[in-house]
């Protein structure tokens, strides 16, 4: 399929040439004739599925025709950064329309936003809570929005902005389309999406199962070698861009420093980072200034940086969803990417549910040439246990071998597990060189 066959303005499909999209993604297929024909869409997808062009280019086709200066798109997204990506994309979509994007976010003085508002932008991307503030403030006028999108919905359940979104919603036209965008359906998710679309079309692409493009890998570690493994690792892998998931703020920013350290162009994206230091790191991140990035989940919320080779889970998430959310940072756009990701023994429920989306084992992996010290990876206890092999044979109930047992197991899903004979070496990537 081609983007002309939509039927999209002649200015649209020549913004999409110069992004060099050559082929509709699955989503872009079928959701851009539902928004085109003016339908609600529920669409189940995650990042890097191309859903944010499959909502903007048919907006901005809308936007063609209509009165100009009043708010008439309004898109809702959980964090700063998912923000600027989706305003981004409208503006680099949208280049050749009169129709502007502006992004609202708190954190950043309220000035230029209202410049922008008072200017009369045509579409709004915002995050909750300040958008709230320009409401109540009276900075904006939201009754001519004829489509409003909620993009990353669980997320924003997530981090607690249903009220504020519940709030937001009561000052919207009842008539109008609504685009509903969420990687994951729980309850109250559903709920909402429930009351707030009319008879809408759902749209469902890769839903929950992280990208089929990525390859998967655990490695086990007592929590006090991680550091050491993260040097290893990085030392023997080939690497483009890493992106390195901590748990905690403050152990991104001493990583990063380790990683400094070491020679490596490395930076931290966390949440006690001012804004502009943020968007510092993920530009230089995009651009090449860094190779690795350190962050933590809320501040990589919508991270558009292509051609991530590595997403290396220093710690392992404390939800799937949030492991797919990772995960959906390598592998865009059909690139492929590996996961690493290091497990402590206390891991091993998480390790379990990941598996359970994933419908398949993890492999797991000993990092060759490194110093583990007194401990055997392949005896890490809870992911033994788990992996006990059916009686008889190492297929079907188990993936991984006993500790006792001298050979290589295979995975359940027919998989060559790598505990013993891990994928060739190749040259070092990541370190710059000097
Ligand atoms: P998204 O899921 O909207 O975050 O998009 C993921 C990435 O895919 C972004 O870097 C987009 O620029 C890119 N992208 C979106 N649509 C296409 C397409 N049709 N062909 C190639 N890349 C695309």
């Amino acid at each position: 399929m081609k983007f002309a066959e939509f039927s999209l303005d002649a200015r649209l499909n020549s913004a999409v040439e110069t992004m060099g999209y050559t082929t509709p993604t699955p989503i872009q297929e079928q959701a851009i004739p539902l928004v085109l024909a003016g339908r609600d869409v529920l669409g189940l997808a995650q990042t890097g599925t191309g859903k944010t062009a499959a909502f903007a280019l048919p907006i901005l086709h809308r936007l063609t025709s209509g009165p100009l200066r009043k708010v008439r798109v309004l898109v809702v997204a959980p964090t700063r950064e998912l923000a600027e990506q989706i305003n981004q994309t409208f503006t680099d979509l949208g280049k050749n329309l009169k129709a502007r994007s502006t992004p609202i976010y708190g954190g950043v003085s309220k000035r230029p936003q209202l410049a922008a508002l008072r200017s009369g932008a045509e579409i709004v991307v915002a995050c909750p809570g300040r958008l709230l503030d320009h409401i109540g403030e009276g900075d904006i006028d939201l009754s001519h929005v004829e489509v409003l999108v909620l993009d990353e919905a669980d997320r924003m359940c997530d981090m607690g902005f249903l009220p504020d979104i519940r709030r937001i919603l009561k000052h919207l036209p009842s008539q109008r389309q609504t685009l509903f965008f969420s990687a994951t359906m729980p309850d109250d998710i559903r709920t909402l999406s429930s009351e707030i679309l009319n008879n809408p079309a759902t749209v469902q692409i890769g839903m929950i199962a992280p990208a089929e493009t990525v390859s998967h890998a655990i490695y086990p570690i007592p929590e006090k070698l991680k550091n050491k493994l993260l040097l290893e690792m990085l030392k023997q892998t080939s690497t483009g861009r890493v992106l390195v998931f901590t748990r905690t703020k403050r152990r991104a920013r001493n990583l990063a420093l380790l990683l400094v350290n070491e020679g490596y162009n490395a930076s931290a994206l966390q949440g006690n980072m001012a804004q502009n230091r943020r968007q510092e790191s993920i530009d230089g991140f995009r651009t090449g200034k860094y190779d690795i990035m350190v962050a933590t989940d809320i501040a990589s919320r919508g991270i558009d940086v292509t051609e991530i080779s590595h997403v290396i889970n220093f710690d392992i998430t404390d939800t799937v969803d949030a492991y797919t959310h990772r995960i959906g940072r390598t592998g865009r756009a059909a690139q492929t990417g590996d996961a690493f990701t290091f497990v402590t023994d206390e891991d091993e429920g998480m390790v379990r549910d990941i598996e359970k989306v994933l419908g398949e084992p993890l492999e797991r992996r000993r990092l060759p040439n490194f110093d583990y010290g007194d401990f055997v990876p392949e005896r890490q206890t809870g992911i033994a246990h788990q992996n006990r092999p059916a009686p008889g044979g190492s297929r079907g109930g188990g993936h991984t071998q006993q500790a006792s047992s001298p050979r290589p197991p295979r995975t359940g899903g027919g998989r060559q597990s790598n505990w013993n004979n891990p994928r060739p070496q190749r040259s070092p990537g990541t370190r710059r060189a000097g």
